[in-house]
């Protein structure tokens, strides 16, 4: 958390606030959460310049200026944009973007996960936070076949793992990858290798289908995440695995199937009825 349609409501919400604005400083508080630039160069790169761009790769923002340099965004797992006045408190404050009328865009994070860095726009995708990312959820080039012979890397691993990589299809996290598999009724403990290309279209499908479904909702909100207007996202209510164990499974039916098991040290939530 926050995973792909969590981050793109921030974007949304953030980008109205930010696109077209001067920053006029800006002041980093975690110095350690800086990566690959220092914080000076960080600050050096953005300051004075106007966001142009407010995009998304996988779970990263991309704020991207008029000069030659785009700042990434991490929102590790409770990052969270918040525009304000300067003079509110700084507990939890990862870094504020000051602009005009003494408004701050800032970043704060209770646990502290966030990552921020700078890139040459012009360079951005083999940034080492984006270098790795495999595609887009909506890139047309991943196709069924694509994505078999992408998962025929993945010796042994079980795909439940493979969907949080990364390194297939960016942006997918705990929830999603949960609720795409009962989607496409493929059990998470399948090793990755073994989906024919029939079962890589329904996988397709299904995250294709609840990701935009997501999106639209304005992502989940289980715990604590909010977009850059400070609402909740939408979709928890939509979700059919995800913390129901013990629960009647929403397909076929059969009371306290949900089951939950532990893979690559994260919940995984499924019906051990309908997904083979
Ligand atoms: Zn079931």
């Amino acid at each position: 958390m926050p995973e792909l349609p969590e981050v793109e409501q921030v974007r949304r919400t953030l980008a109205p606030k930010l696109v077209g604005q001067t920053v006029s400083s800006v002041r980093i508080f975690y110095p350690e959460r800086v990566f690959e630039v220092t914080p000076v160069e960080f600050r050096r790169g953005i300051v004075d310049s106007r966001v142009k761009k407010l995009s998304r790769r996988g779970k990263y923002l991309l704020m991207q200026t008029d000069r030659q340099y785009t700042a990434l965004i991490g929102l590790g797992m409770t990052g969270r944009f918040i525009v304000e006045p300067s003079l509110e408190p700084l507990d939890y404050l990862i870094v504020a973007f000051g602009l005009k009328r003494n408004r701050m865009v800032k970043l704060y994070d209770m646990r502290r996960f966030s990552r921020i860095s700078l890139a040459e726009t012009g360079k951005v995708g083999q940034h080492p936070f984006l270098a790795r990312l495999g595609h887009e959820f909506d890139d047309k080039r991943l196709t069924p076949s694509v994505l078999r012979k992408e998962l025929q890397r993945f010796r042994r691993r079980n795909i439940k793992s493979v969907l949080l990589d990364q390194g297939v299809i960016a942006g997918l996290g705990n929830i999603y990858a949960n609720e795409v598999l009962f989607a496409a009724k493929l059990n998470p403990e399948r090793e990755a290798h073994t989906l024919n290309v029939n079962e890589c279209s329904v996988l397709l499908g299904t995250t294709r289908r609840i990701l935009r479904k997501a999106i639209e909702m304005g992502g989940t909100t289980v715990r604590n995440f909010r977009d850059a207007d400070g609402r909740d996202g939408r979709y928890a209510s939509e979700l059919k695995v995800y913390l129901r164990e013990g629960q009647p499974c929403p397909r076929c039916g059969k009371k306290n199937e949900i089951r939950r098991i532990v893979l690559g040290g994260r919940s995984t939530f499924y019906c051990p009825r309908c997904q083979k």
